[in-house]
């Protein structure tokens, strides 16, 4: 393991070590009041605007004004096809072939269309099994699914709750689960990496044990996509969804992604819904023809999709692209180890790091509880120049991103919170 070491003189010289510190350059950094660059830990919730953004989206606003309407063919990057340029560089984030992933909507919008494919309840077999702190829209997301098929979530919903007094959600209980319930489970659904713990899960795991009991799999990659190596496609997860404004720097509320595995490509009578873009590419502007439907993730897209947003995922996925997720978290699991030492060092009995100490069951956030702390905390931490993100009853989420994230942010992050603290 590595030999962190106290101090500053530390984190400057790996700083100075670091082949991605130059990445940080090409972003642009928020400042406080003062005019000083925040300590930005919130990569988790926002990830920051890399610099090139505004020169891919201009080309399009360009475009637009020049060509109007023929920007569809003749822009720089053709409208029609621009979901296209995305595609490759996006399968690379997530571990999936091109065929297997789509850009388009937004997540929880996503999430309801592979629910209208891959949910598909019996009187025997209908009920949704998804982890205990799941994020709020997925849980409110298939309660209404729930519903939407005349069951009551009450019955439905199935929890895989963490033991009494642990916070981790432990496999041993999703067998047990599944053991006694797993003829009646038609959809396991997962937040890949939990939003709260920080836990990621083993995809492969779950999807083979889903899949033993007869059950759909799919996993909510939010917290994933970005952050870690993920391998989706040889995960044999049946789905997957996420979002590109957090770990994907693609700006606010920007478009989500969609992962289909290979063995449905071709399957036509999956119950789907269906729009002009989930149609045949060369017949599509026919507009009479007999719907038919076009291979692979691309098959679920509805509409023609927001070229300003896509522009902006294109130029955060290029830099992806660039660095490839490798290097990405061999950088990542050594700054989020050295935070966690430098938490560890302060011996501070009030808080305590809930996420998994095992680098392959964690991405780059730590979510650390404070003994009766309050949100007056978070707003300590806010005013002393640290962004980072408060989650009820008592816990801080900090997530160093290794695109932009510096060791001296680590450094200077646990010293604030010691002062605070102490
Ligand atoms: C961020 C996040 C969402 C947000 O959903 P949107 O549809 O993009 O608003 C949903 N689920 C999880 C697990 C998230 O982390």
């Amino acid at each position: 393991m590595s030999n962190y070491q106290l101090g500053s003189e530390y984190a400057k010289q790996q700083d100075q070590n670091d082949a991605l510190a130059s990445y940080r350059n090409r972003f642009h950094i928020p400042k406080d009041k003062h005019g000083k660059e925040v300590i930005y830990m919130t990569g988790n919730s926002l990830g920051l605007q890399p610099r090139a953004t505004k020169d891919y989206i201009s080309q399009e606003l360009e475009d637009w004004a020049n060509l109007g309407v023929t920007g569809h063919t003749h822009a720089k990057h053709p409208w029609l096809h621009y979901h296209e340029f995305l595609t490759e560089n996006m399968a690379k984030v997530v571990g999936a072939k091109p065929i297997e992933v789509v850009v388009m909507n937004t997540l929880t919008a996503n999430l309801h269309l592979m629910m209208v494919s891959f949910y598909k309840p019996t009187p025997k077999r209908y009920k949704i099994l998804i982890e205990a702190d799941a994020f709020p829209s997925d849980k409110y997301a298939v309660e209404s699914q729930l519903r939407h098929h005349g069951f009551d979530p009450k019955d439905g919903l199935v929890l895989w709750k963490a033991r009494k007094g642990e916070e981790l959600a432990n496999y041993d209980d999703l067998e047990t689960i599944l053991e006694a319930q797993g003829n009646e489970i038609a959809l396991v659904m997962i937040g890949g990496v939990n939003y709260y713990t920080g836990q990621f899960f083993d995809f492969k795991r779950i999807t083979q044990l889903g899949h033993k009991y007869g059950c759909m799999v799919g996993f909510d990659c939010a917290h994933g996509a970005g952050n870690v190596k993920l391998d989706l496609h040889d995960s044999g997860a049946d789905f997957a969804v996420w979002c590109t404004y957090k770990y994907l720097n693609s700006g606010p509320g920007s478009l989500g992604g969609c992962f289909v595995h290979e063995r449905h490509a071709h399957n036509i009578d999956l119950n789907r819904f269906a729009g002009w873009w989930s149609h045949n590419k060369e017949t599509r502007f026919k507009m009479r023809d007999e719907f038919d439907q076009l291979p692979g993730a691309e098959g679920w897209q509805l509409s023609n999709p927001p070229i300003l947003s896509m522009a902006a995922i294109r130029a955060s996925l290029d830099m992806f692209a660039e660095v490839g997720m490798e290097k990405l978290t061999k950088k990542s699991k050594h700054l989020t180890g050295y935070f966690e030492f430098l938490i560890n060092e302060l011996n501070n009995k009030s808080i305590k790091i809930i996420t998994p100490s095992n680098l392959e069951e964690r991405g780059c956030q730590l979510s650390i509880q404070v003994k009766n702390a309050d949100k007056k905390l978070h707003h300590q931490l806010t005013e002393a120049g640290l962004i980072s993100d408060w989650r009820e009853p008592d816990v801080i989420r900090c997530a160093p991103v290794p695109l932009y994230n510096s060791y001296q942010d680590v450094y200077e992050l646990v010293e604030k919170l010691e002062e605070i603290l102490t």
